[in-house]
């Protein structure tokens, strides 16, 4: 495990299925550092059944997206918290660019930019089929046929011009998904190594 790093601020992009939530888990434990995902505040608000919890519950059972003003806000007030002060690892957010703008004035704002943007790319053909297997075996709600066409729409529609944005930034690295969760940890490690590299020589 590396030692010493911190201040990672570390961005996962790609569809739904590349294995953000999972990678994103990894390089949390291994740079000790928060993963933050809206998608999991989201299900944990509905799961406790809080006023969030209701409101957005029926929203994410259809595969939209929930308003950007609640989850910018949900956003802002995640990474003021204490334990997100050393770095942290975002999953799910931004996802249009509207909620990019806004990740960005945040990060200006407190002087932390991004260290790095990953980008797990895979096919909607392999995206689908993940889908349905994890359908299977966890039961989510929006892994429904037509909440799954619904969310890949959305990701090519909103969350793609993300990508042009950030990778207008320099700090953008494509990792190719469809390998095996080690595979794709190991080349994410000697990314963000990189990218150490560079702010501590920066
Ligand atoms: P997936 O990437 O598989 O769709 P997530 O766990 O990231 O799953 O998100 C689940 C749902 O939570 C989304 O379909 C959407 O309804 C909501 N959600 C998560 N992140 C955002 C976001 N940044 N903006 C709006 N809605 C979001």
């Amino acid at each position: 495990m590396p030692s010493g790093i911190s201040r990672m601020n570390v961005l996962l992009l790609g569809p739904q299925g590349s294995g953000k939530g999972t990678q994103a888990a990894k390089i949390a434990e291994a740079y000790g550092i928060p993963h933050v995902s809206t998608g999991d505040m989201f299900r944990a608000a509905v799961a406790a059944g809080t006023e969030l919890g209701r409101r957005v519950e029926p929203i994410l059972a259809s595969g939209q997206l929930v308003p950007d003003e609640i989850t910018i806000a949900l956003i802002r007030e995640r990474l003021a918290q204490e334990d997100a002060s050393e770095g942290f690892v975002l999953d799910g957010f931004p996802r249009n660019l509207a909620q990019a703008e806004a990740l960005d004035e945040m990060l200006r704002e407190i002087g932390r930019p991004l260290s790095i943007v990953l980008l797990l790319e895979l096919d909607d053909e392999i995206c689908r089929e993940r889908m349905r297997k994890r359908a299977e075996l966890e039961g989510r709600a929006d892994d429904t046929p037509e909440a799954i066409e619904r969310r890949l729409e959305i990701y090519h529609r909103d969350t793609e011009p993300v990508v042009e944005h950030y990778l207008a930034t320099g700090r953008l690295v494509k990792v190719h998904a469809e390998r095996t969760i080690p595979e794709v940890f190991a080349e994410i490690g000697q990314a963000l190594e990189a990218a150490r590299e560079r702010e501590v020589a920066s």
